[in-house]
């Protein structure tokens, strides 16, 4: 787990456990449990709700497979046509197969036509090939912002309110 030290914005020490991020005379902070309960009960700290932070820029987020979605290799020209001749097949022997013309092969094997997804898992099952990959989805949020950190709702303040009287 990523961790980087966290100061408080009002004592300046560091913040052991969760952050609370907090409108303190109309500033945005960061403070530590016990100044924020402090402030809070003064009326001084209003909690901030958490808006879906930015993905900071050059951190590369885990990759996730978005499930069922599929894009053409980068290759499939290459592939479709040592598949092809691979079998010995003419262009015209696999645009008879896949029921496509052999105009429209020719401009697939030179890369100038992208197959539909369902022309092109045709393909993969009549020759035998790879030519599909998974999608991954770089952009899922993973509940923490640019320095890593997690803040507490609204709710969890409150449990610890009750905790504390
Ligand atoms: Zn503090």
């Amino acid at each position: 787990m990523r961790q980087s030290t966290v100061y408080c914005d009002i004592c300046g020490s560091p913040i052991q456990g969760r952050p609370y991020r907090a409108l303190v005379d109309g500033a945005e902070m960061v403070l530590c449990l016990s100044c924020y309960m402090r402030l809070s009960r003064g009326g001084r700290a209003q909690p901030v709700r958490e808006a879906k932070p930015r993905r900071p820029r050059g951190v590369r987020r885990p990759r996730r497979l978005a499930p069922d979605m599929y894009d053409l290799v980068e290759d499939y020209p290459e592939r479709i046509r040592e598949a092809r001749e691979a079998r010995g097949w003419s262009t015209a022997v696999l645009a008879q197969k896949l029921r496509i013309s052999e105009t429209m092969l020719r401009k697939i094997e030179a890369g100038k036509l992208k197959p539909s997804l369902d022309l092109a898992r045709r393909m993969e099952k009549v020759l035998g090939t790879k030519l599909l990959e998974p999608v991954v989805d770089e952009d899922v949020y993973y509940g923490d912002d640019d320095y890593g950190r997690d803040y507490v709702t609204l709710g969890d303040i409150v449990v610890i309110d009750r905790d504390e009287e």
